[in-house]
């Protein structure tokens, strides 16, 4: 059985020849007794710019392996690798009928979860197959015309569609590698098992869902593009159906509810259905854009990128003066700022990177949290017109027009001057003071928060930075309340899922929550 070495620390220069050399002196091992060896894991340590490191966990095979664990046994880094239990899934036949509304991960993994128990379901999807998306989303940012049923938000693949496509997370499941062993089966690079951060960028990611969707097919999913949930069917009390696209009946037992964050229309008609909802806090603000190589030269020193990824940065705040955490997020190193929006008369900005991050900006969300003192009232919709309100005062400031808010980074934190403003927002930018659009708290903190993390990474706060706004779908404002069996509390037959429920947030927990899903009708249908 292989073992574990961790905590393996080497100059990012150094190849993977030199690693194991360096390896084989480590263990007091000659080249001969080595089966095989692998990286298991590598992260990337540029705290001291002096030495940059990579940090690996590298998996080994000797031949006398008994005697080699025995001479490290005191070695806290040197361990069995941990036995992988292979899960089986026991082959469930029914005739019970399941749908699956929305294509995001939650969707789309809750389906991959159902295929191994042999189950099929029918999956709707309110947008069209990422194929066409792409040209709806790219003749929106060209034009400005916007499609309200395939976008950024809506369509195959689902939000994280056109995104940085990064994979990391903060929960812990054992089905988080499932999900990337899954990942990697359908296209995308092996490097993401074993990179500390993870990513698949945009262009990969549509491919990786192109392929998710053959093999749903291949094992008898039927799926319906362009079909939106609008309404419930019930008898007694349970769900016993759906409305696709305010026609069309489809009987069903089991509806799991995949629709994401942004479908406000599905929201309401929950509403109407009575299904139990609650507001939920979240985060909005500005995305700010900086010359990649200045990021780089403030991560790395004065060390050359070559060898080095794109760099990133996480940035986080508490500002005493409004009580609020400011923080960066969905950083996309070597990316673009784009048009987001979903809803007509609304301008919403998001990022996304390709698999190679080689544009030469950096851009990230720039998000202070808000919640009950920003919309106060205990109406689930609280925060989705609070939400829309921004957007939609983006929209005016923008000439009434797709075209975002922006200003220079040095005049927003400053609140004066005229320096340049330029982003890679499409269709385009219009120069405005970006405070009088927010609410004044969340612009006093991150004005406050800039000049915070302009300490954290010194050049941070320059007049090559732009801002582009308004970020308001950094998570759900809404969850639809479930029990501990996963379904709506309101409706038996109702499995809310994903990020849309409030349940998840991120590409990777929503298809573990998908997946979870899965397993519970699965367990259902076997109790039955
Ligand atoms: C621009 C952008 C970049 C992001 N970048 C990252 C990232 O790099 N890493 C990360 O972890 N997370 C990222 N996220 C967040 C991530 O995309 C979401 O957390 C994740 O997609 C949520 O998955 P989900 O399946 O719950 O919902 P979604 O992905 O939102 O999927 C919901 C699906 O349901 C469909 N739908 C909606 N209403 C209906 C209806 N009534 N009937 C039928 N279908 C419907 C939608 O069209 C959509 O396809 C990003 C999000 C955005 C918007």
């Amino acid at each position: 059985m292989p073992f574990l070495i961790r905590n393996l620390v080497f100059d990012f220069r150094t190849t993977e020849t030199a690693i194991f050399v360096q390896l084989l002196t480590r263990l007091a091992l000659s080249k001969e007794e080595v089966v095989s060896w692998k990286i298991v894991r590598k992260g990337l340590d540029a705290r001291k710019k002096k030495s940059i490191r990579y940090v690996y966990t590298i998996e080994i095979s000797v031949r006398n392996e008994s005697a080699c664990i025995e001479k490290f046994a005191h070695d806290s880094d040197i361990m069995h690798v941990p036995e992988k239990v292979l899960k089986t899934f026991p082959v469930i036949s029914t005739d019970k009928e399941i749908v699956i509304a929305g294509m995001g991960p939650a969707g789309l993994f809750a389906a991959l979860r159902l295929a191994e128990y042999g189950l099929q379901a029918t999956i709707i999807e309110r947008g069209r197959p990422v194929e066409q998306r792409v040209q709806d989303v790219q003749s929106f940012w060209d034009r400005g015309t916007l499609n309200p049923e395939s976008n950024v938000q809506f369509g195959e693949g689902g939000a994280g569609t056109f995104s940085d496509g990064k994979l990391t997370t903060r929960i812990r499941d054992e089905n988080l590698s499932y999900i990337l062993d899954s990942f990697v089966r359908f296209g995308a690079p092996r490097e993401i098992l074993h990179l500390a951060k993870p990513h698949i960028g945009t262009d990969k990611l549509r491919r990786v869902v192109a392929a998710i969707r053959t093999e749903l097919l291949e094992r008898g999913f039927t799926i319906r593009f362009s079909g939106k949930l609008t309404d419930l069917l019930t008898t007694r009390g349970q769900v016993s159906g759906l409305v696709l696209n305010g026609a069309e009946e489809l009987p069903c037992e089991y509806l799991v509810l995949a629709t994401g964050h942004s479908a406000r229309d599905t929201y309401e008609m929950l509403q109407r259905r009575s299904i139990r909802m609650e507001r939920k806090p979240f985060a909005i603000g500005l995305r700010v854009e900086h010359p990649q190589d200045l990021i780089n030269s403030i991560q790395y020193g004065d060390k050359s990128a070559a060898g080095l990824p794109t760099a990133e940065y996480v940035l986080t705040h508490h500002d005493p003066e409004t009580d609020r955490p400011v923080y960066s997020f969905c950083m996309c190193p070597g990316g673009v700022v784009m048009a987001a929006a979903s809803e007509v008369g609304g301008v919403v900005t998001n990022g996304m990177s390709s698999f190679q991050r080689n544009s030469p900006f950096a851009n990230s969300a720039l998000v202070v949290a808000v919640g009950e003192r920003d919309f106060p009232g205990s109406h689930p919709f609280a925060g989705i017109d609070f939400q829309r309100a921004l957007e939609q005062k983006a929209y005016a400031a923008g000439n009434f027009s797709y075209y975002a808010p922006a200003q220079n980074l040095m005049d927003f934190t400053s609140g004066k001057g005229f320096h340049a403003v330029s982003s890679t927002y499409r269709p385009g930018i219009v120069p405005v003071d970006l405070a009088e659009i927010l609410p004044r708290d969340v612009a006093l903190a991150l004005k406050a928060g800039v000049k915070q993390f302009d300490r954290q990474m010194r050049g941070f706060l320059t007049v090559e930075a732009s801002l582009t706004g308004v970020e308001t779908r950094t998570s759900s404002p809404v969850r639809i309340v479930r029990g501990d069996d996963y379904q709506s509390v309101s409706l038996p037959g109702l499995f809310p899922t994903g990020e849309g429920a409030g349940y998840a947030g991120g590409i990777m927990s929503a298809a573990v929550d998908g997946i979870r899903v899965a397993d519970r009708i699965a367990k259902e249908l076997r109790a039955t």
